[in-house]
Order: C-alpha cells, then sequence, then structure tokens
C-alpha cells in the first residue's frame, strides 16, 4: 500500500492556504488508510517554503528545486511530480483545484493510467479506502466517489476545509526533479497581473452581492446597488454575473474571484455553490435572501431571509435610509 503525497502550491515564497488544508485532509486519512503523508514542493529558492510544510503537517517533505520550476510549466511540473511520486511510493497524490492544478494534473493521471477525481471538497475513510467526496448539482447533493483505480490523483477545492493546525516535525529531503529539459515543450514567458478597475472587494468592510436571482444587469443599479450605498459598503457578484457580462470580474466573489472576509456580507439571489462560499464564508456576519429555503447560502448565513430579493432589499434599504434620516 502505498502513501499519500501533497503537491504544494506557493506564492510568493509561502505555502499556499489551500495546501495546508491538503494537508489536514490528508493527515486525517493517513491513520485509518495505513499510508504515510509525504509532500513535494517544486520550484526554486523553495527551501524556506520546503521547511514550513514540513513542520505543518505536510510529513516528509521533497524539495525540488529547479531553474525549470521557477514558474509553473505544465511539462516540467508533471516530470517533476513524477519523480517525487516514485521518491515517496505514493498512490493517493493531492493537488490543488486551482488554475495550475487544473491544468496538469489530469496529465498527471493520464501518464500513470490512474483514476482522476476533480474537485473534490472533502476525502474520507471508508473501509480501509479513500472516498472521495464532490458536490454536484450545484451544491445541491454530495458525490461520493469510490475509484477503482490502484492510484488516484484529485484535486481539492481550496477553502472547503480548514487548513492543518498544529505543529509537525516533518523532514525535508532534496529531491532531484529529473527533468528531461529537451521534453519541456511550454516557455515561460512573463506574469501578468490583472488590471483592477478600482473595486477592492478585499478592502470592503460591507458587502452587497447579487447572483443570478437579480436576472439582469439594471436589477444590480436598481436593486443591489443601493442598499451597498445606503449600507455605506461596496457591490459584488457571483460567478454567473460576470460570465453574463452583467459586472466586470473585479465584482466576483469566490474562488476564481476574490476572497473577502468584510465585517458584513448581504447575498442576495446567491444559491451558495461552493466556489462562492470560499470566497466569502469567513465574513464577520452573513446575511442571506433567498427565495428557496433550501438554499446552501442558508447553512454559512448568521441570519436567513426566504423570499423575494425585489421585496426584500428594497424594503431594507428604505429602512436603513429612514434609520440615517435619509
Ligand atoms: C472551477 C469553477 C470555479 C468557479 N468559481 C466561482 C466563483 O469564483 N464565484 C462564484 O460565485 N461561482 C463560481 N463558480 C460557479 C458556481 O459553481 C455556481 O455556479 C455559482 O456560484 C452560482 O451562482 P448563483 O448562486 O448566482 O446562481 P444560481 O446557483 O443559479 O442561484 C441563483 C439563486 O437565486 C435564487 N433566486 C432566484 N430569484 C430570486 C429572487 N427573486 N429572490 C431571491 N432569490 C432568488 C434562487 O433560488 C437560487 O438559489 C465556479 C464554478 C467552477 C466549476
Amino acid at each position: 500500500m502505498g502513501n499519500i503525497l501533497i503537491v504544494a502550491e506557493i506564492q510568493k515564497g509561502k505555502i499556499r492556504e489551500a495546501t495546508l488544508e491538503m494537508a489536514a485532509i490528508a493527515q486525517k486519512l493517513a491513520g485509518p488508510l495505513g499510508k504515510e503523508v509525504k509532500s513535494v514542493v517544486l520550484g526554486k529558492d523553495i527551501g524556506a517554503a520546503a521547511e514550513e510544510l514540513s513542520k505543518k503537517g505536510g510529513g516528509e517533505v521533497f524539495a525540488a528545486d529547479h531553474e525549470l520550476l521557477a514558474n509553473y510549466n505544465v511539462d516540467a511540473f508533471t516530470q517533476a511530480t513524477r519523480t517525487a511520486i516514485e521518491a515517496a511510493g505514493a498512490d493517493l497524490i493531492l493537488v490543488s483545484n486551482t488554475p495550475s492544478g487544473w491544468d496538469f494534473a489530469p496529465r498527471l493521471a493520464a501518464g500513470l493510467d490512474a483514476g482522476f477525481v476533480s474537485d473534490c471538497f472533502n476525502i474520507e475513510e471508508e473501509g480501509g479506502k479513500p472516498v472521495f467526496v464532490r458536490r454536484v448539482f450545484n451544491g445541491k447533493l454530495d458525490a461520493r466517489l469510490l475509484p477503482q483505480t490502484d492510484v488516484v490523483v484529485a484535486t481539492v477545492q481550496p477553502g472547503a476545509t480548514a487548513a492543518f493546525e498544529g505543529a509537525t516535525d516533518g523532514k525535508v529531503t532534496n529531491l532531484d526533479a529529473g527533468i528531461d529539459a529537451a521534453a519541456v515543450r511550454a516557455k515561460f514567458i512573463e506574469t501578468k497581473v490583472a488590471e483592477s478597475k478600482g473595486v477592492d472587494l478585499t478592502k470592503a468592510d460591507i458587502i452587497v452581492s447579487g447572483g443570478r436571482g437579480v436576472g439582469a444587469p439594471e436589477k444590480f443599479t436598481e436593486t443591489i446597488q443601493p442598499l451597498a450605498d445606503a449600507l455605506g459598503g461596496a457591490m459584488g457578484a457571483s460567478r454567473p454575473v460576470v460570465d453574463a457580462g452583467w459586472l466586470p470580474h473585479e465584482y466576483q466573489v469566490g474562488s476564481s474571484g476574490q476572497v473577502v472576509t468584510p465585517k458584513l456580507y448581504i447575498a442576495c439571489g446567491i444559491s451558495g455553490a461552493i466556489q462562492h462560499l470560499v470566497g466569502m464564508k469567513a465574513s464577520n456576519f452573513i446575511v442571506a435572501i433567498n427565495k428557496d429555503g433550501d438554499a446552501p447560502i442558508f447553512e454559512v448565513a448568521d441570519v436567513g431571509v426566504v423570499g423575494d430579493l425585489f421585496e426584500v432589499v428594497p424594503a431594507l434599504t428604505k429602512a436603513i435610509s429612514e434609520a440615517k434620516g435619509g
């Protein structure tokens, strides 16, 4: 029986929270599955990050330090991870469900002839085997998957579980990544940071967000923005709103948008899919307005209003304006 290998991600020299969340899952599974937790850190000058992970639940951490790993590169990352899988004797490989994970994890699985489970939010032990839990149908159902292959690669949704807490005394082992430069076909050119057009939701104390339930772009101006203005807050949105072109991407809250932690978050006509929740569930106080009493957003709400947002939101805006003497 093989071990668990966590493929770490680093950002500005530090281990990303999503990696520590996988460490929490791996540590919980290791005993019941009879496996050891191991990790690999890929990059250039990554000694400090590897040390950090070894103390935060990463077990034995393989540090693959290589020029070709300095920036994300699908060919180099896939090759180095294959080397780490062999060194770790791993048969369960955990990768973050992030843009780089989406890119290289399926390729890794295909190359290993392994089972592949994408976007799971938890992994549980059942009968000595790992069962992968995914949300389906917009969070209405949980699917529990038991792959039939000996080796499994899984991507894990960031923010779906708490990060590993506590201290461990794993060790760091330098790993010759064994990269064949001739087989690295992708070439890194530059990193472009998207230009923000003035909305920085991460700094807002109050956010009023609208989802698909708002129905049309002009309804944001007529219904959601006035409540945000009355509260002195900012307006946010779920992804379908941005995908439909109703609001620009900087308004998007969630796993592929901004992660926000305001004092007050009001979700209007948002169902509460996991990808939205990971972007706002750490808010101090959450109010959800939704006409479907079973919407998953109510699971994270401090106050839930089951009703039509076009009745509730204007009434709230009016009451706040009146209370402020407006
Ligand atoms: C890789 C990936 C990344 C993603 N990243 C993000 C992300 O960053 N952010 C994000 O938000 N999503 C993201 N998603 C999409 C996510 O899975 C959901 O599809 C999305 O969050 C749903 O948005 P919603 O709640 O606005 O729409 P829906 O799920 O369609 O929900 C609309 C809600 O409005 C309610 N409603 C309708 N009319 C009214 C009314 N008049 N009054 C009150 N309530 C009403 C309905 O009951 C329903 O609950 C991502 C998905 C994937 C696969």
